[in-house]
């Protein structure tokens, strides 16, 4: 089955060709952050707009990559939430459009459960059951995966996401958005030891986060510096050695709780931070020692893409599901509530 995928939940049109038996044909991504950059944030108006603007051509770039035209697409899949509702619209209104006029079944896929099945279109997929942390722009999530559609919420953060916490602290650092990478690279130039952050919530039982403090105390620190005179790169720079070290030991104790009270041993990490190579690293280096296995995507799949779409919605057609003719986009939709594949 050729499944074309269409992601336009918030600021990324992304498109993608998935093939049952020869894995993905063709991906293709266009950003705006450079249209919301002058806002320092999304404007959700601005981002249905261009998902319309965006949407076609890139429909047409992918099929000619992957040498395919339209009758050679056996389904739609999109992303139907959670989102920009605006956003998910043109995505949704796209699909629905293609499915009836070539009379082919469409899916509507949930943007985390996308997220989550990315490590999957890599060699080596993990094999259910597995633990997965979630953390993106909106979401930190552990979830217990038993299969598709499969999911036991397992903890989450009361507050800021961890990508959130990045862009948000990036900004105080006076650094550009998107600030996961930003951050990360200045860090690279950071002095281990010079500057100790909290890791939040790791001194209770649980596996709930919280990194909206870690925000303040990352301002305080740059201020306090300031004040005495000190403004200079290096000191920018070991602040925010210090942050990163913070969120990925956090993130590092959280998961190993979680491996340690499901008894399991595969870690999926999944959404645009699980790019983040001290993350990568650090976690890699607790499952080598709990004998066990950390998985990702390339970086291009584990921010907001196309192919984890098709993927997904291509699992959940090859099983029978499709939508009726209603479209229907969730602003919010919690991911327990799928059915199980
Ligand atoms: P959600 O998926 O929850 O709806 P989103 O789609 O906006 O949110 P993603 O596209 O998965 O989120 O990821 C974007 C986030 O990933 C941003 O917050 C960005 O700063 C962060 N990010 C990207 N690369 C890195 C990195 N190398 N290190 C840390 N954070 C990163
Ligand atoms: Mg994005
Ligand atoms: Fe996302």
């Amino acid at each position: 089955m050729r499944v074309l995928g269409l992601e336009t939940s918030c600021d990324e049109t992304g498109v993608a060709l998935y093939d049952s038996e020869r894995g993905l044909l063709a991906d293709a991504l266009f950003s705006q952050i450079d249209l919301h950059r002058m806002y320092g944030g999304v404007v959700p108006e601005l981002a249905s707009r261009d998902h319309v603007r965006r949407a076609v051509p890139l429909i047409r770039q992918v099929l000619a990559e992957a040498g395919c035209s339209l009758q050679d697409v056996d389904a739609l899949a999109y992303t139907a939430g959670p989102g920009l509702v605006g956003a998910l619209l043109v995505g949704a209104c796209t699909a629905q459009a293609m499915s009836t006029a070539l009379g082919i079944p469409a899916v509507g896929v949930h943007h985390m459960e996308g997220h989550l099945l990315a490590p999957m279109l890599e060699e080596n997929p993990p094999a259910f059951p597995f633990v997965a942390l979630l953390v993106s722009g909106g979401h930190t999530q552990l979830v217990r995966v038993d299969g598709i559609g499969r999911y036991q919420l397992l903890g989450e953060s009361l507050d800021d996401a961890a990508g959130e916490a990045f862009d948000k602290t990036a900004k105080l650092l006076g650094l550009d958005y998107p600030g996961g990478p930003e951050i990360a690279r200045l860090a690279e130039q950071g002095t281990a030891g010079r500057f100790t952050f909290p890791r939040p919530m790791t001194d209770r039982p649980g596996l709930d986060f919280s990194f909206s403090g870690l925000k303040t105390f990352t301002l305080n620190t740059w201020q306090q510096c300031q004040a005495a005179g000190d403004a200079s790169e290096q000191t920018r720079a070991d602040i925010a050695y210090a942050f990163q070290q913070a969120v990925v030991e956090t993130l590092v104790i959280k998961c190993r709780r979680a491996l340690k009270d499901t008894q399991l041993k595969r870690l999926v990490i999944a959404g645009g931070v699980s790019a983040n190579l001290q993350l990568r690293e650090q976690l890699g280096a607790m499952l080598s020692k709990l004998g066990g296995q950390v998985f990702y995507a390339r970086p291009r799949f584990c921010t907001d893409n196309g192919a984890m779409i098709a993927y997904a919605g291509c699992q959940r057609l090859l099983a029978g599901q499709q939508d009726g003719p209603q479209v229907a986009v969730h602003a919010r939709w919690p991911m327990e509530q799928l059915p199980a594949v």
